[in-house]
């Protein structure tokens, strides 16, 4: 970070010398620096903290001592057992309670130090043979978490401790190229790198498509504002049908290093090149320090994302430097400055009908309209039987696409059916087979084994809850600036100012 310009210290990572905590850096007890600013080119600036007189808490070339681990260690060993006993007990307690009624029991592993401590944990609280691993791979992770990750496994496979990687089919190169890269509010990678992946490992692990199970998660509530409103057990808030168990959800990150030396638990060597946190790669939730530490330590895997970026800048009133430094790239809500972006697929509103324009559109709309209801008809006008009524469209070819037509006032009575039935052509249009749909079906209707599959659907309806129906769809949308489409507040979820209103 620089602290060599002001204090002096051997350079070794074996043992440290301060702790940091978010920017605040701490020394004895003392917080004696704080970092201000920073991006992915530029270092954060250091910032000397000093007493009312003015005086540096801690002088200019001060000879800094490694903290004394042993001794806190020692110092703190009855009221880390304390908390490390409380905890064992929360876990026994969610294990007793659902291990009749459950499929099976997994640490969320993810490489970051409050897995490792978790994992810990979980080992002494439960029986051997009574839970799995799962580590979600993203394919986006710190080169020194797949190095923890590697060590974690030989571990585990030494305790017969079972442990799964869960990575999807799509390499980072892959889904980044097909979606655009991911953003603030265009998280599609969460799902399509994470949450799909492990959903679809836990089902080959348990053999069911509606497994369900308890999830013991890492969070803390010191490490946002939104997870200090997390409870210890969450009921199929993030993944449908599990349950999350936090059971470190109060713990401090003193408390997690304390309890890393106390055990010995392997950690993840990022946190010693100045990594507050472990995640993936360019996460577009990151920025400022982080971004530098990760560039600085990862030069070669950032820049392979940082070139994907570049080659997604549509916008060329922007240098690639400004728009991967100064966040415009994680700030994009739709798709109409990505690069070569066509516009495939158009919804307005034209005398009383809503038409639906679909360009070289990559899976079959009867396959995905089958989530909604029975199919009637074959050529042009069509009905579907949309829960036990029918509803009258039709779709007529033109080359490399058609138009779908339906009655607005139809879509008026039935908000869910004209909604569901907007989203049953964006999949149509865009389905680039990233299984989250897959992944949400609990009754394993939908299969990309051999193209689109969709059988025995239930039509219950969840593969529709896909933000607004595909992820794709909604990472390259183009907004229509004009128009009459114009007519509703909602219109303005997609809104964007063109350049030239500027
Ligand atoms: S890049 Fe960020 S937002 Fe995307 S999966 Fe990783 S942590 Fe989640
Ligand atoms: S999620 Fe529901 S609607 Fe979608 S395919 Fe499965 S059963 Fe059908
Ligand atoms: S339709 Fe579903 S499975 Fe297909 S790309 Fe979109 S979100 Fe993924």
């Amino acid at each position: 970070m620089g602290f060599d310009a002001y204090w002096k210290y051997a350079r070794q990572n074996e043992l440290p010398y301060l702790w940091a905590e978010a920017n605040c850096y701490y020394y004895r007890g003392q917080m004696v620096a704080k970092l201000k600013g920073g991006d992915v080119y530029t270092a954060p600036q250091i910032e000397l903290m000093a007493d009312e007189k003015g005086d540096l808490l801690l002088p200019k070339g001060a000879k800094l001592i490694c903290v004394d681990i042993p001794r806190m260690v020692a110092k703190n060993r009855e009221m880390l057992e304390l908390i490390e006993q409380t905890t064992v007990k929360k876990i026994v307690a969610v294990y007793e309670k659902y291990r009749v009624k459950l499929d099976c029991f997994h640490v969320a592993f993810s490489g970051g130090k409050d897995s490792c401590v978790l994992l810990d944990l979980v080992k002494k609280a439960l029986p051997q043979g009574s839970f799995v691993v799962v580590f979600g791979d993203t394919g986006m992770e710190f080169p020194d978490t797949y190095a923890l990750v590697d060590q974690v496994e030989a571990q585990c496979k030494a305790e017969e401790i079972p442990f799964y990687r869960a990575a999807s089919h799509f390499t980072p190169a892959e889904s980044w190229n097909l979606f655009g890269p991911p953003s603030r509010t265009l998280r599609w990678c969460c799902s399509v790198h994470k949450s799909t992946p492990q959903v679809l490992k836990l089902r080959e692990i348990t053999g069911k498509n509606d497994y369900r199970g308890v999830a013991f998660v890492g969070v803390r509530a010191h490490e946002s504002v939104r997870r200090s409103h997390y409870e210890y057990l969450s009921d199929g808030t993030k993944v449908k049908g599990q349950i999350s168990h936090n059971p470190i959800l109060e713990w401090t990150s003193a408390e997690i290093w304390l309890y890393i030396y106390t055990h010995e638990v392997l950690f993840n060597n990022a946190y010693t090149k100045g990594s507050a946190r472990v995640g993936c790669i360019c996460c577009p939730m990151g920025g400022g320090k982080a971004s530098h530490v990760e560039q600085r330590s990862y030069p070669v895997e950032v820049d392979a994302f940082h070139e994907m970026i570049a080659k997604s800048n549509g916008r060329k009133s922007m240098s690639t430097e400004g728009y991967i430094a100064q966040g415009g790239w994680n700030a994009r809500k739709n798709g109409q400055f990505l690069t070569g972006n066509q516009e495939r697929y158009t919804e307005y509103t034209k005398q009383g009908n809503i038409i639906i324009e679909v360009k070289n559109p990559y899976t079959s709309w009867k396959e995905w309209m089958k989530t909604l209801g029975e199919l009637i008809g074959d050529n042009e006008d069509y009905e579907v039987i949309f829960q036990g009524k029918k509803y009258a469209f039709s779709v007529i070819e033109r080359d490399s696409g058609y138009r779908v037509s339906f009655s607005e006032s139809l879509a008026r009575q039935n908000p869910v059916f004209g909604k569901t039935f907007r989203q049953v052509f964006r999949k149509t249009t865009f389905c680039v087979a990233c299984k989250t749909c897959q992944a949400v079906c609990k009754y394993g209707c939908i299969s990309f084994d051999h193209g689109l599959q969709i059988d025995g659907c239930h039509h219950c309806l969840e593969c529709h809850t896909v933000v607004a129906g595909c992820y794709v769809y909604d990472s390259r949308k183009i907004p229509r600036g004009e128009g009459s489409g114009m007519k509703t507040i909602n219109c303005f979820s997609n809104h964007a100012p063109k350049e030239e209103w500027l």
